[in-house]
């Protein structure tokens, strides 16, 4: 395989097949060849993009054990770190909101463990919904759901969703592939726009592993795909198998990027780092409250970056940085 041709087919919008993804996912990470990928996703991203690059800010309403047992969530009650249940008010959910958006955030997301009520969720929706700016780009971040759960979330306000079908779904977490992938459906039909992305990746995933879902991902066309490495938990079982390095996770976040259709405008990162930002990656976060990769029940004393932090990391890979509502939700 030629590596200039695939990457001429990528910047064509032609697709990637599942071999020639596997091909450039298996180039040694410091070779020329990967630089010449990043350089070519860094491209075609702001290019697609017009080189403005976006942050979106979550937060999350509640913390709890999540009976879900994602292995690599730092809330899996069988990882044990948080053992008490604690919830936002609604004063101080807004309150996140309203700061995220005062900073510049192009959107906000909304997080909940997997089994907290969504009734009670849609609630928080509202109020923050209500108080914001009609522009501002609210995003849900919750567990699985059918049609009316779907519907439930669009009516409470919520602009789109953010959903992954994750690495060994159903081995490494006890909810099966299909919940995920029948949710995704359901929050399209419901009239939410669908971001995901590749994750969490580790060392143990293969290349073809990878391949599959950079092609999962592409095949549902969201508002944005990406990839994420996995944070290693400390004690946990899948802390084990270690990380992959910030150059890896570049490399798959460029692959990522050449596979996906252009009218994918945004290609994420997490967590934000600079050679992310060098790779194409358009799209970083900003966190407060409880995150799944911290032990921290407040991950801005911990792993979270401000809004600030995440822009001067695209300013010092010479990317722009968005200002107001997010383009990729659009
Ligand atoms: S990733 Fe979500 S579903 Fe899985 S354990 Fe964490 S909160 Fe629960």
């Amino acid at each position: 395989m030629q590596l200039n041709d695939l990457i001429s087919k990528s910047l064509n919008d032609e697709r990637l097949t599942h071999d020639e993804i596997v091909y450039l996912l298996s180039l040694p990470t410091t070779s020329s060849a990967t630089y010449q990928l990043l350089a070519a996703s860094r491209e075609l991203s702001g290019r697609l993009c017009a080189d403005k690059a976006e942050v979106h800010a979550q937060f999350a309403v509640n913390l709890a054990p999540c009976p879900k047992n994602c292995m690599f969530c730092s809330f899996a009650a069988k990882n044990g770190i948080f053992k008490g249940s604690t919830k936002l008010s609604h004063d101080a959910a807004v309150t996140a909101a309203l700061t995220f958006e005062e900073n510049g955030a192009n959107a906000i997301y909304l997080m909940a463990t997997a089994s907290f009520d969504l009734t009670e969720f849609c609630e928080y929706g509202r109020e923050v919904r209500n108080r914001l700016s009609s522009d501002t780009i609210l995003i849900a971040n919750v567990g699985d759901q059918n049609a009316q759960g779907a519907r439930l979330l669009k009516d409470a306000g919520f602009d789109g969703a953010y959903h992954a079908l994750r690495l060994r779904e159903g081995s490494d977490s006890d909810i099966p592939p299909d919940d995920r992938l029948a949710s995704i459906r359901a929050f399209k039909e419901a009239g939410l726009i669908v971001g995901t992305c590749v994750e969490p990746l580790g060392p143990e995933h293969s290349n073809e592993e990878l391949a599959d879902l950079i092609l999962f991902t592409a095949a549902h066309q969201p508002a944005f795909s990406g990839a994420a490495r996995r944070i290693s938990i400390p004690g946990t079982a899948l802390a084990e198998r270690g990380m992959i390095s910030e150059l890896r996770m570049a490399q798959i976040v460029a692959v990522t990027r050449l596979a996906i259709p252009h009218v994918v405008k945004g290609n994420c990162t997490h967590e934000p780092c600079g050679i992310g930002a060098l790779a194409g990656a358009n799209l970083f976060w900003a966190e407060t409250g409880a995150n799944p990769r911290d032990i921290k029940e407040k991950t801005e004393d911990g792993r979270g970056h401000t809004v600030d932090t995440c822009r001067a990391i695209f300013n010092e890979a010479d990317w722009q940085t968005l200002e107001g509502p997010s383009a990729f939700f659009k």
